[in-house]
């Protein structure tokens, strides 16, 4: 498939949605202040969960963001227990 301005806004979503899924480490890790709303901590330096989420709204809209986020919080929350 050809890249095109489209394949470059999924490409995208799709490198917040592993940022949104590394904010939910297995394992304990270093996390420091959001560097874009500096209120939620986020990991090693990166954006919180919160801002993920609304530049991920930007691209799939707020629906699908919020579904995608509420699924990895899921998803974490089964492997911690
Ligand atoms: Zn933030």
């Amino acid at each position: 498939m050809l890249i095109d301005e489209n394949n470059k806004q999924a490409i995208k979503a799709i490198e917040i949605a592993i940022q949104i899924i590394e904010n939910y480490p297995a394992f304990s890790t270093t996390f420091s202040q959001c560097s874009e709303c500096k209120r939620n901590s986020a990991k090693g330096g990166m954006l919180c969960t919160s801002c993920l989420e609304d530049e991920l709204a930007e691209i799939v809209g707020c629906q699908k963001a919020k579904e995608f986020h509420d699924n990895v919080k899921i998803i974490s929350g089964r492997m911690v227990n």
